[in-house]
């Protein structure tokens, strides 16, 4: 297991600002590697404490410096280059001997990082490194840390929920997560503030559960109203009845709630590629089924040579789920144009941003924010669940 009792410890910074923002956490933490590169031709490290290098496969000391400023990182042949060693490793730790802050290029990171050499010859780049410190830089990366307090909270506990999750699962791969919207955003020591610092050390250690399992919880930024069945876009195991989806009504009329989007109709197409095949021309876009939610199930396009029935997933994926900014919507095609008139951002299972900032505001407490959005959940600590052991 890989998120075995690690002594870790955060406490001395580079800088008094960085150090007023920092306390140390309990001494031991599961870890969490984050993929904040990827296939990228080299980066340069920053490391102003003495460090060494390590083959992460056998732990074995492949080089050390008093520290390192604006070195090369760069996968080589047959391994990767760092500074002035050429290593044969294609898969090697840089971890300080003392708490530090390490820098990719300018970007100031805790932990310790991993680089991998992809089989295109590039590099990915991992930063590795405590939950609960992981967690102050990525909340703050999420949302504004001038949320109310319990707002951030709960979402403190449902990022943690989710990342452990990730966590779990993930342990036979080189990272449990990206920096970025496709898991959690994550601007490592940039992202940190002192209220998503507080929100996380007031929330130590707590995930939420659903029948004696960590629940594979997830959020997005705005629901336009409802919630959505995890079961609608991925697939789930048994009953999971904290993640059915409901009426929101805290959201409403809040950022992203609602959207609007024109495309001509050679745009739409010319996105769609392939998934729109054997159509032609587009004379006719109809929404054919919607799910519980009022999510779109399935679209329907004909044109002047034949038609085509997506899934809704799928024709989110293809136009850009950011153009496409959720499957609640209203579509209306003429004149050449498709227009688009939506609710909500984002696949709109677990937590809405928005409305826990709205359920907040109305004088919310973390625990009714979390029993809305999860009904059936409980919270409680990381430590004794599977995966997790007691003593971690
Ligand atoms: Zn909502």
């Amino acid at each position: 297991m890989r998120n075995l009792p690690l002594a870790l410890l955060f406490v001395s910074l580079l800088t008094a600002h960085d150090s007023q923002l920092t306390t140390a956490f309990a001494a031991q933490e599961p870890v969490v590697r984050v993929a904040v590169l990827q296939e990228v031709q080299g980066v340069r490290v920053t490391v102003l404490a003495p460090c060494r290098l390590k083959d992460l496969a056998t732990g074995s000391v492949l080089g050390q410096w008093s520290d390192l400023k604006w070195q090369a990182v760069e996968a080589g042949n047959p391994g990767i280059k760092i500074s002035s060693i050429q290593t044969e490793s294609r898969a090697v730790l840089l971890e300080p001997r003392q708490e530090a802050i390490l820098r990719i290029n300018a970007r100031p990171y805790r932990g310790s990082l991993i680089f991998i050499q992809t089989p295109r010859g590039r590099l990915t780049v991992i930063n590795r490194l405590g939950l609960e410190e992981y967690l102050v830089g990525a909340l703050g990366s999420e949302v504004n840390p001038a949320w109310p307090a319990e707002a951030l909270k709960a979402h403190a506990v449902v990022s943690r929920t989710m990342i452990a999750h990730r966590i779990w699962i993930s342990q036979d791969l080189p990272f449990d997560v990206t920096a970025d919207t496709e898991t959690h955003l994550y601007h490592g020591v940039s992202g940190e503030r002192e209220q998503t610092r507080a929100a996380v050390q007031a929330t130590q250690w707590q995930v939420l559960a659903y029948q004696g399992e960590l629940l594979s919880a997830a959020f997005h930024a705005n629901c336009g109203g409802h919630t959505e069945d995890a079961a609608e876009l991925w697939q789930v195991r048994g009953d999971l009845a904290p993640l059915k989806g409901r009426p929101d009504p805290y959201c409403k009329g809040l950022r992203h709630f609602h959207w609007r989007t024109d495309l001509s109709a050679k745009e739409l197409m010319k996105r769609l590629g392939e998934g729109a095949r054997g159509v032609g021309d587009l004379n006719r876009l109809e929404i054919l089924e919607r799910n519980d939610s009022g999510r779109v199930r399935r679209v329907r396009l004909k044109g002047s040579s034949g038609g085509v029935t997506l899934p809704g997933k799928k024709f989110r994926e293809l136009l850009g789920a950011n153009r496409l900014r959720s499957l609640n919507f209203n579509v209306r095609f003429s004149d050449g144009t498709v227009s688009f008139d939506g609710f909500g951002w984002g696949h709109g299972v677990g937590l809405c941003q928005w409305g826990a900032y709205g359920m907040a505001v109305q004088g919310r407490t973390m625990d009714e924010i979390l029993d809305f959005y999860f009904p059936g959940a409980h919270r409680r600590d990381l430590k004794g669940l599977p995966g997790f052991p007691a003593n971690s």
